[in-house]
């Protein structure tokens, strides 16, 4: 489609689109954008907003590469041009999608992009299918009484977690690129009657589709099965083509696999210690996507109760230790809104019960696994894990530094006793604490060492577990290094005075989260006091 408003773009490699959801679902009749209720329509076409000024700021060059384009192509004005709103490579098609959702455990209604444009569906060399999308490039029908534009603090947030995400092998929507549109947007941060202008940014998100639970909910909610059909069964045909042709029993086999896929996305949030922070279902991927980055957090110092989010601070709705229950309460609200194609509520039930059963196991492995354990044994593992729970929380003690540190615990595994002192034993993991354990703490987190080497000596004697491969194995899935809350400030303090080096240092360390890199040991280090209570630290609202 050629864009009378925009300059037809110059081709960027081979990028060829297939706008498959365009192709087969009805658009809004009413063409014009501003904010309305879109009935009997999945999207509203749309034009990203000109941005007066675009300048890149960084680009995931692993994201290019799923959509063949070359570093050269990423550096071009016409990349910068395209992913900040201000024109369209043929092919593309801009649009909306509608879509509700349940905010903070009520329905909300009509919800809808109304900062995300799609520009439209990149089929690469491999045949795979990759929805472009801009967040921040404007209004749109869905925007309500928003502008729709993004500022660059929690722009630079969502591109650096979600591609620190994937490389820690957490499923994630990705990140192609941040760019500066030159305009400056009004914010009230904490809502105190304070707004500020800070520097518009835009993101360019990549997904094999951004299908939400809520773009379900809102055509059950609104009693329209027709379309409700018709979203659900293009989202078989082309998010989950292995199940077949679109039918009753497909549509099952549907919520059970995105049950399925919840639960392993969750799990991995509690094994690296992610609070998403608003978890709405409007929020949540059909795909088991981690989408939506707006007040996340990083624990660090191990509390289930935690939340980023001040917005939630009241009921703490979305902490840490509520998440896996969250999920399965939106899972819920999807099977209600896929109940008018089933009409039986017992396989929907059931269903339900593949994301306990999942969970529970994913949680189990991942728990031993960040022990070094092969595999989980109810009978010792269950009582060790959670002792260590109670053991994390006798004081603040960093969790990522903890579990990272806890592979250097020799566990002398060839020695009948140990006759180590508490203190030499606690050794390894003193680098993980905020403030020095008392000596009733240093007691009982050396008692739980004690229990952890006899387990691992059983284990020894089981599998032949040795020091080097438990250490290898810990390695893997306890993270040297996350996007702590502070290091994403800093890149941001940094940026937003045009200083875009701590983005592409940061971008490049959690490109590799599971490597000792000595040259950021820095990184490799408890937050700061200085953050403890610093706004964009600690404590974020929803105001993004
Ligand atoms: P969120 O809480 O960020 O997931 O957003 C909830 C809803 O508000 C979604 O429909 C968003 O598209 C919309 N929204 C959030 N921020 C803006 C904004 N600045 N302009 C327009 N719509 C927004
Ligand atoms: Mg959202």
């Amino acid at each position: 489609m050629t864009d009378t408003k925009n300059p037809q773009g110059e081709p960027l490699g081979q990028l060829t689109f297939d706008n498959r959801l365009l192709a087969h679902l009805p658009a809004d009749p009413n063409p014009e954008n501003y904010p309305h209720q879109v009935e009997r329509a999945a999207y509203s076409r749309v034009h990203p907003k000109h941005a007066p000024a675009p300048k890149l700021v960084a680009y995931a060059k692993e994201v290019a590469e799923l959509l063949d384009l070359t570093p050269d192509e990423c550096r071009s004005e016409t990349f910068t041009q395209v992913f900040t709103g201000n024109q369209l490579l043929p092919g593309m098609d801009p649009h909306a999608t509608c879509y509700g959702g349940h905010q903070f455990g009520h329905w909300a209604g009509q919800l809808g992009d109304g900062r995300a444009i799609n520009l439209g569906d990149v089929k690469n060399k491999c045949g795979e299918h990759w929805t472009l999308q801009l967040k921040g490039a404007g209004p749109t029908p869905y925007s309500r009484t928003a502008d729709g534009l993004a500022v660059l603090r929690s722009s630079v947030r969502e591109f650096l977690c979600s591609e620190a995400m994937h490389h820690l092998g957490v499923p994630t929507t990705r990140a192609l690129s941040l760019t500066l549109t030159g305009e400056q947007v009004q914010r009230d941060m904490f809502y105190d009657g304070n707004p500020q202008w800070e520097p518009g940014a835009v993101v360019c998100r990549v997904a094999p589709s951004f299908t939400r639970f809520g773009h379900f909910e809102i055509f059950t909610a609104r009693g329209d099965t027709e379309l409700l059909r018709q979203m659900v069964d293009f989202t078989v045909r082309n998010d989950f083509p292995e199940l077949g042709e679109p039918g009753r029993d497909t549509y099952i086999a549907m919520l059970e696999e995105v049950c399925r896929r919840t639960a392993r996305m969750i799990a991995h949030w509690m094994r690296v210690g992610f609070v998403h922070g608003v978890m709405n279902t409007d929020n949540m991927s059909i795909l088991g996507l981690t989408i939506d980055y707006g007040p996340y957090g990083w624990l660090e110092g191990y509390d289930p109760d935690w939340t980023p989010n001040t917005t939630d601070a009241q009921g703490r709705r979305y902490r840490f230790g509520n998440q896996p229950q969250v999920a399965l309460w939106n899972l819920a609200q999807l099977a209600n809104a896929l109940y008018p194609l089933v009409d039986e509520v017992e396989p929907l039930k059931a269903a339900l019960d593949v994301y306990r059963t999942e969970y529970q196991s994913c949680s189990q492995r991942d728990a031993a696994a960040k022990l070094g354990l092969p595999e989980f044994r109810p009978d010792t593992d269950a009582d060790l894990i959670s002792d260590l729970q109670q053991v994390l929380q006798l004081t603040e003690t960093d969790m990522t530094i903890f579990y990272r540190s806890l592979a250097d615990f020799d566990a002398r595994l060839e020695d009948t006793e140990d006759d180590r002192s508490d203190l030499e034993l606690i050794d390894p993991v003193r680098p993980a604490y905020y403030q020095e354990p008392t000596q009733g703490q240093q007691q009982r987190i050396a008692q739980w060492l004690r229990r952890y080497r006899e387990r691992l000596i059983q284990e020894k004697v089981l599998t032949g577990l040795d020091q080097e491969s438990r250490q290898e194995r810990m390695n893997r899935v306890n993270p040297k290094y996350v996007l702590r809350n502070y290091m994403a400030q800093q890149a941001i303090d940094a940026a937003e005075q045009g200083d875009f080096t701590e983005v592409h240092r940061l971008l490049e360390l959690l490109r590799h989260p599971y490597d000792e890199q000595p040259e950021h040991h820095a990184y490799f280090a408890r937050r700061p006091e200085w953050a403890r209570q610093r706004a964009g630290c600690s404590m974020l609202s929803c105001s993004s």
